[in-house]
This record gives C-alpha cells, sequence and structure tokens, in this order.
C-alpha cells in the first residue's frame, strides 16, 4: 500500500486521531478482569535514531504515567511502523537509575562525587562563563558537541546568536567521508532513494537492519522486493540485510571503489548509459579539457568508456575477492533498471576506509551513467527530500574561526574534526572554557578513548564542562555539572529526513506537559512536568541565552525574545507556534481545515506532510529573464552562472559551482588532489598490499551495527538488552583453524596501540582474512563510583595506569542482576556485557574528508596467559604517534588551495561563518 493510500485508509487498529484527548481500552494487564482504562493520546517523534519515526504515547490519565508507546500511523516517515528501539522508550522512561535532577561536581573532577543543585545555579554558573569569554573575545572557548541532534538546527542559531565558533557534531566518526563523496557530484551530502519503485537496490550497507533512516527505509525496500524488484548488498559480514538480498557481495575491505568502476565498466561497454541525461546534466566539458580532449559529446563517450575500460569484470574480481561472472551480472543488472536504480552508502566501506570517500563518489557516478537521479526508484539528493522551515529569527554568521573545529590541514573535511579534539588540545592549538558534551560519549563512542580522559580530567584544558544527556555514561564522569535532558517523550523537537520522495515535518513533544495542558494546567518550564527535574534543551538554551545576555547589550537577547510579546522571553509554543504559522507551506490551511490552528495541528497530529511525490527538482523552472547559453547548456543572470538549460527551458539544476553534476571535481585539483577529480579507485589503508600477513595481520571491521541497540543509549533499556548483550568477534572457521581457535575461546586483538580481549564466535558469516565486532557494547562504570546508571548492561571494571601513558581497564565484576525499583532487575540473566573495543582504536584522520577510517590493521591470537575476557589495553603515547604520521599525509590549507583561503567557500560548513573568516591569517 502506497502511503498515500495509507493515509486515507480507515485503521481499524488504531485510534482516530480525534478520539486522542480520550480514548479508552481494557488494561492487558489485569487480565482476566476486564478494567478499562483511561488514556489521553500524545504523538511524538522517537529520539533513539535520526530516523525521526513517529511515535504515540499513551498516557494514562489517572496517574500521568506512560503505558506504553507505540507507532503513529500517520506519520508519512514510518506509517506506523518502528524497530524495536521506539518502543523500547519506555523503558528509557522508567529506568530505575536514570539521573532525574541536575548535579555539580563536589569532589575533584573524575571521582564521581556530585551533589544536587538547583536549574537556576546551572544557568546562572554557565550563563556568566560564557557570558565573560564573549566579552573577553575568547569566542572560540565555548564549545557544544553533539552526538545525537534529533533536531534541525535548533543549537545552530543559538550558537551563531552568542557569536562564538563552537558547533561540533560526531559526523567525522560517523558519515563525513560519505557526505564528501556525495558533494562532489550534486552539492546534497547525502542520497535519498527511492526504494519503493526501485527495481534494482544496490545498498552498501545493512540498511534493512540497521542502516541510516533504518526502519523507514527497510520497509520500502521490503515493498520494493514485493513487487519484483531486486537487491544486492555488499557487506564483508552477513547481516541480516545481506541474508534478504538476491546478491552478497563481500569484497576485501577497501577495494568496493573498485567494485562500482566494474559496474561502471559494463554499463559503458554495453552502452547502457542514458547518454541523453548525461549530455544535459553532467559537467562534461571540464572533464575533456583535463583529459586534453576535444571538447564534443561523441569524444567524451568515447573517452569516458576508454578511461573505465581498465575496469573488467574479471580485473575487478581479482583485486576484490569477488565472482567476475557476478560483477558483470549485477551490471547489467543496474544498466537494465536504468532511471529505477536505487543505491545507498553511509557508513560502512566509506567509514572504514583511507579514500572511503570514494565509494559514494563511484556509487553516484553509476547512478549518474544509468540516469538515475531524482527519479522514480532512483535516488535524489538529500535536500530535496528535507524540509527544514526557518525559525523567527537569524542570527549572523560568527566572525571567528575556531582552529579546535576546522584545522587547516583538512580544508575538504565535511565535518568537524571531531574525534581529534583531544589531540588539537595537547598539540597546543587552542583551549576549551566551557564545553557541552550534548548527547554525546566520546570517551566511550570515539577512537582512542584514553586521550579524551585526559583531555577531560585536565581543567587547563577543559575549564568547565556540562554533561547534557538523557541517561549515564562514561563521559559524565569527568563532567563538572550533569545535567538531565529529556527522552522521546519530554522534549521539544522538530525534525525532518529524507525518508523518501517526499517532504515532512515531524514534532517531539514533551507528554506529560501535553496532557497536562490539556488538562487546563499552565506550565512554564518543561521541568516540571517531566520525571524529576528532567528538561528539555530547546527551553534550556533560551533560559541559558537570557543568562548570557540578560540586559540586551550584547545583542544575543533579542534572538530569544517573543515574536508575539517584544522584549519578553520567548517560550517554546511561540518558538514552534512562528514556525508552524509561517514557514510551513500548506499547513495552515490543512489546520483550518479542521479547526486548529497550526500549533494545534502539530500537536495533535505530531508530523505534516509538506510535499509529496517529489522528483526531478533539479528541472524546476527558473523564474525571471536569463542569459541562455544553448551551447553550453547553462543560464546566466547578470554574467553569473544561474542554471542549466535543460529540455527547452531554465533549471534550477544541482547545488554545485557549475549547477551541474561534477563529473570532473575541480575542487579536488584546486587543493592538491587532482589525482582524484574524476570517479577514482583510492587505495585504503588496510589494502591486502599492505597487510603481512605473515605476521598474523588481519583487518578488523568494527563498526557493525545491531539493529536493538543505540550507539550508547540503549543500556538503560532492559528489554534491548535482553535482546543484544555480547559483541564477540566474527571469526571465519578458515582463521580461527589456523589460529587454533574454537568457538567461544578467547581473542587477543592488537591494534597499533594496544588490544583488547574477547570471545570468538566462528562464523561462515564473514569473509575469510578479517574479523568483525559490533561496537555497540562494553559499556563499563569504575567499581566503586559514586554516581553511575545502565546496570542493565554495565559492568564494574578497574582503570588504572599501568605507565606513565598505558591504560589497563580489567573487569571486576560481570554484568547481572542488580536491585532497584524495577523488580525486573532482580532477573537480569545475562553476564557478558561485551567488550569495549573503540578504546584500542589510534585516531586515523582520512587526509581529505577528514573521517576517521574505522577498520584497523590488526593481530590476532590466541589470548595470552593471564589475559582475561574484557580486558583493554591503550598507550596515549602510541596514539599520538599515529595521529602524527596520518597529520602528515594531509595537504593543509595555504600549502595548498586558492585565495589564501582555509577551505573552499561553496563547500558547506556547519554553522558558517562570515566570508571573511575563511581566509587564513
Ligand atoms: S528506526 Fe527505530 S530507533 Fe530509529 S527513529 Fe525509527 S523507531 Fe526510533
Amino acid at each position: 500500500m502506497d502511503h498515500a493510500t495509507l493515509r486515507t485508509t480507515p485503521l481499524e487498529n488504531f485510534p482516530p486521531p480525534a478520539q486522542w484527548d480520550h480514548w479508552e481500552e481494557l488494561d492487558p494487564k489485569a487480565w482476566p478482569r476486564r478494567v478499562q482504562k483511561q488514556y489521553s493520546l500524545v504523538p511524538t517523534i522517537c529520539f533513539n535514531c535520526e530516523a525521526a519515526c513517529g511515535l504515540v504515547a499513551y498516557v494514562d490519565k489517572q496517574d500521568g504515567s506512560i503505558r506504553k508507546v507505540e507507532g503513529n500511523p500517520f506519520h508519512p516517515g514510518s506509517r506506523g511502523r518502528n524497530c524495536a528501539k521506539g518502543p523500547a522508550t519506555i523503558n528509557q522512561v522508567n529506568d530505575p537509575e536514570r539521573i532525574l535532577y541536575p548535579m555539580k561536581r563536589v569532589g575533584p573532577r573524575g571521582s564521581t562525587r556530585f551533589e544536587r543543585v538547583s536549574w537556576d545555579e546551572v544557568l546562572q554558573t554557565l550563563g556568566a562563563r560564557i557570558r565573560k569569554a564573549i566579552i573577553e573575545g575568547r569566542k572560540t572557548e565555548v564549545m557544544y558537541h553533539v552526538g545525537r541532534p534529533g533536531h534541525d538546527g535548533y543549537v545552530e542559531r543559538v550558537l551563531q546568536a552568542w557569536g562564538v565558533d563552537g558547533h561540533n557534531s560526531h559526523t567525522n566518526v560517523c558519515s563525513a567521508a560519505a557526505r564528501l563523496g556525495y558533494t562532489l557530484w550534486s552539492g546534497y551530502d547525502r542520497p535519498s532513494p527511492d526504494y519503493e519503485n526501485a527495481k534494482f537496490t544496490l545498498l552498501i550497507s545493512s540498511h534493512l537492519e540497521t542502516g541510516h533512516y533504518f526502519n523507514p527505509h527497510a520497509q520500502r525496500i521490503i515493498d520494493a522486493k514485493m513487487k519484483g524488484g531486486k537487491l544486492a548488498v555488499c557487506d564483508i559480514r552477513l547481516s541480516n540485510t545481506a541474508s534478504m538480498s538476491d546478491y552478497w557481495l563481500a569484497p576485501r575491505p577497501g577495494t568496493e571503489p573498485l567494485m562500482l568502476l566494474g559496474f561502471a565498466h559494463v554499463i559503458l561497454r554495453e552502452n547502457l548509459v542514458a547518454w541523453d541525461f548525461v549530455r544535459e546534466w553532467v559537467d562534461w566539458r571540464p572533464y575533456q579539457q583535463a583529459k586534453g580532449r576535444p571538447e564534443d559529446f561523441a569524444s567524451f563517450q568515447q573517452g569516458l568508456a576508454a578511461d573505465y575500460a581498465f575496469a573488467t569484470p574479471a580485473h575487478v574480481a581479482e583485486v576484490c575477492g569477488l565472482d567476475a561472472a557476478m560483477v558483470e551480472r549485477i551490471g547489467r543488472e543496474i544498466g537494465e533498471a536504468g532511471s529505477a536504480f536505487a543505491s545507498h552508502v553511509w557508513r560502512n566501506t566509506a567509514a572504514g576506509n583511507e579514500g572511503g570517500w570514494s565509494t559514494a563518489r563511484n556509487l553516484q557516478f553509476v547512478s549518474v551513467l544509468v540516469g538515475a537521479v531524482g527519479t522514480i526508484g532512483g535516488t535524489a539528493g538529500s535536500g530535496t527530500n528535507k524540509f527544514v522551515p526557518a525559525p523567527f529569527s537569524k542570527p549572523r554568521p560568527q566572525d571567528v574561526w575556531s582552529e579546535l573545529l576546522y584545522p587547516k590541514e583538512w580544508p575538504l573535511a565535511h565535518h568537524e574534526l571531531s574525534y581529534l579534539l583531544p589531540h588539537l588540545v595537547k598539540t597546543g592549538r587552542g583551549r576549551i572554557d566551557t564545553y557541552f558534551t550534548r548527547v554525546y560519549n566520546p570517551v566511550w563512542t570515539n577512537p582512542d578513548g584514553a586521550m579524551w580522559i585526559e583531555m577531560l580530567a585536565d581543567e587547563n584544558a577543559v575549564g568547565c564542562h556540562a554533561v547534557l544527556s538523557p541517561t549515564w555514561n562514561e563521559t559524565a564522569r569527568w563532567a563538572d555539572f550533569v545535567l538531565p535532558m529529556g527522552h522521546a517523550t519530554e522534549r521539544h523537537d522538530l525534525m525532518s529526513q529524507e525518508t523518501h520522495a517526499a517532504t515532512w515535518i515531524g514534532f517531539r513533544q514533551p507528554v506529560h506537559r501535553v496532557l497536562a495542558e490539556r488538562q487546563g494546567r499552565q506550565v512554564t518550564w518543561t521541568y516540571e512536568v517531566n520525571p524529576g527535574q528532567v528538561w528539555e534543551e530547546d527551553e534550556f538554551w533560551i533560559a541559558l541565552s537570557w543568562h548570557v545576555d540578560p540586559d540586551g547589550a550584547l545583542g544575543i537577547r533579542k534572538h530569544f525574545e517573543s515574536p508575539y510579546r517584544p522584549g519578553e522571553r520567548v517560550t517554546i509554543s511561540e518558538y514552534y507556534r512562528w514556525i508552524f504559522e509561517n514557514s510551513v507551506p500548506g499547513l495552515p490551511a490543512a489546520a483550518a481545515k479542521e479547526g486548529l490552528s497550526p500549533l494545534e495541528y502539530m500537536q495533535r497530529h505530531g508530523c505534516f506532510l509538506v510535499q509529496d511525490q517529489v522528483y526531478k527538482t533539479h528541472e524546476s523552472e527558473l523564474k525571471g529573464d536569463f542569459e541562455i547559453d544553448r551551447e553550453r547548456g547553462v543560464v546566466r543572470k547578470d554574467g553569473k552562472l544561474a542554471g542549466v538549460f535543460a529540455g527547452g527551458k531554465a533549471c534550477v539544476g544541482f547545488p554545485t559551482p557549475s549547477k551541474k553534476l561534477e563529473i570532473f571535481a575541480s575542487t579536488m585539483v584546486d587543493w592538491g588532489w587532482g589525482e582524484y577529480a574524476t570517479p577514482a579507485y583510492v587505495k585504503s589503508h588496510v589494502d591486502e598490499a599492505k597487510l603481512d600477513r605473515s605476521k598474523g595481520e588481519m583487518v578488523l571491521v568494527g563498526t557493525f551495527r545491531l539493529p536493538t541497540l543505540i550507539h550508547t543509549r540503549s543500556a538503560n533499556s532492559k528489554w534491548l538488552t535482553e535482546l543484544s548483550n555480547t559483541n564477540p568477534v566474527w571469526i571465519h572457521p578458515t582463521d580461527a583453524q589456523r589460529l587454533g581457535i574454537a568457538m567461544g575461546d578467547l581473542l587477543r586483538v592488537s591494534t597499533r596501540i594496544g588490544y583488547y580481549v574477547n570471545a570468538a564466535w566462528v562464523t561462515e558469516g564473514v569473509r575469510p582474512g578479517l574479523i568483525a565486532c559490533s561496537h555497540h557494547l562494553g559499556r563499563w562504570a569504575v567499581s566503586g563510583d559514586q554516581v553511575s546508571g545502565n546496570h542493565w548492561q554495565l559492568h564494574d571494571v578497574d582503570l588504572r595506569k599501568v605507565t606513565d601513558t598505558a591504560y589497563l581497564m580489567r573487569r571486576t565484576k560481570p554484568t547481572g542482576k542488580f536491585a532497584s525499583k524495577d523488580k525486573d532487575s532482580e532477573k537480569v540473566w545475562w553476564s557478558s556485557g561485551g567488550v569495549h573495543q573503540n578504546m584500542t582504536f589510534p585516531v586515523q584522520p582520512d587526509p581529505i574528508s577528514g573521517m576517521h577510517c574505522w577498520h584497523q590493521k590488526v593481530v590476532v591470537e590466541k589470548a595470552h596467559a593471564g589475559d582475561r575476557y574484557g580486558d583493554v589495553y591503550c598507550d596515549t603515547a602510541k596514539s599520538m604517534q599515529v595521529f602524527e604520521e596520518w597529520l602528515a599525509k594531509a595537504k593543509p590549507a595555504g600549502k595548498f588551495g586558492t585565495n589564501g583561503l582555509r577551505r573552499p567557500l561553496h563547500l558547506k560548513r556547519v554553522c558558517r561563518p562570515t566570508d571573511a573568516s575563511f581566509k587564513l591569517p
């Protein structure tokens, strides 16, 4: 059923929205007695990954508790479906160990001695620090570092209102490489496949089970399969996704870009190319110029085929370790699917390898060749299927540039070099006065966690550290303030994601507050009705900004004053009311039809479909007078390139310098990477030729996700932890035999900076010659810590320095049952809890994208005498050595690049400063 049909079909098993204020049903827990319960149903948005699926909370009208959380069938992206993590929100809400009140450190940093404080004290302390830093011109010393954003642009506006260059994200341990590869083609940094209409889908990741926009994408991939579409999955591991595919490709790690050139070769050789599309929409002339060839299209066609003649299926098969016939067959099937070829890469190989960005570049090359760009069943640019409405005020860009965020060595980095922060601080590039980690756990999530511990423990490096989190985490150990923030049912946010060929917005709401307001109660701050004094970031930033600029003299406060009540503080309802009334096309009219205001409409439904069936936006007609250059297929306005002349009209084209799809990226030439200006095979740092097999070297793929866990926020869920509670090392039987290892034996996995000890999972579901280990597990607390939490999953450890620079972590108590107000905590039957592997990974910044290259060259052995399950050892002296080696690969701005810039002006940058700030000093 397509989603338009779904929206108009009676949903027999779900209460109609008109009855959401009051809904009655039998209490299943009272069975066999028939006990009628009264609920208020409040829609919200899941916060457990970035897919932003719709949820509906059943709030008990009698006691105000949330009884269950289900999918919202009216949500355009998720259509009522959720993964296990959506309904598990209720575990997080009822987590018996959650932090319910703001806390301030009272012992030395890292002592975990905290005391409860008021929100007012928190705001006064942090507000005064930030104000002082701004007044003293230390505008790079205030930093906000986000793990899971869960909103579109809210905090970016706050930071720009403060005038600081302080936005840091997790993107460079996640998706920055893929984003660069896509951006070089189209200016859009993510793909938006129209899976449900695809005839052939190629996934370079495990999207059906865990990929980005997991549930909304997975259901559409299955829809396409049920209509006869084919699915190919490239993953070195037989993931659940690969098990559902028609073709499973498990190439040698890092060779995926060549595999894709193999598909391109077949498409070119068999003349399955959509040449009309390429002629109009690809900027092929610079490609010809760079090759010294005539600027005519026939010559380009011949030249392109010749350039990729080397990537024969036989060659690809040999290098990648694949079957040549399969490469040939998939290439042909992609060509035959033509414009109905959908594809996606996000983390996986793009996040694993040096040059991982070229996977996205080459994947998009295949899509471009078959004309599957923005088409029905094809792949659009992310920006075309995402809608971010503007708020009531937009601060001017900041006029400073932080070298801790965008160091000059990585001028083409797609996002901040976030995971290098301790290394950059240690090498004297700056310090941080006030540091917010927000739903982010870098000590545990990032590579080289011991470097994070050292930075956070040093009060000269980080003056004040505030953790904003819905749950306890390892990083909070080194906090000065731990500030409890809400789960999906305890906060406001506005989100939109490119889940399919449409645009929509989803409204996250604090359901207790909605219930209180439905019952006529006045609420000023959301923490008044949330559990304990759990707050939400949206209101926290408004309140904090008033403390930073209490009299408005700094020009900050005006951005946090009500658009309806001049001079008074904006309420969170007013903030969203303005957006819904002014920035979302069609919403006021849809609301009026139901006799509601736009805000009431969003509070009632929790989502709004802005536009359905969004295709080929690059063909949208430009209005106005233009100079048309038919020969080059472009249009100009006042001498400046403005769009593309295609199909007999002036079109908007793509957000690239040429307005076309760029097969030749002059940006790469300008910044010293001319050899990669066209789609190319970049050899990975774990390329077979770089491994010394005689020394037992193997590749560790340490990035795979489990469908039931969240990176660092599911240890507070008893249901999710019962489903997944260990992360053994996957190893092929041939490798296990060579090493004399049987199922469950202990392995020592050694990286450049340390090792960990984990159990073996011997399986044919992984390619020989490599090992794989999920990054989700291995959560820990130090024995004797006075504050911690998450004991559904955490184990206790002894964490000690064994030399001046080396740490050994050894578990002292396994995961197991514990006392709490939830009687299920006495029934915990699992004991492993998994092993924390990321702490043993050195940082490996890709010299172009800046992405951390997660794949590790490792030596795998039987555990040594004295090794124990869960041991983690790492040496920060070696960390710095590896950091320096990778730093030397980079090509710094100044030595490379144009016009004395730190970074090309046309490349996106989060919280983009003024153009003047792009200039090197
Ligand atoms: S895919 Fe799962 S975790 Fe992600 S938003 Fe949807 S329900 Fe939540």
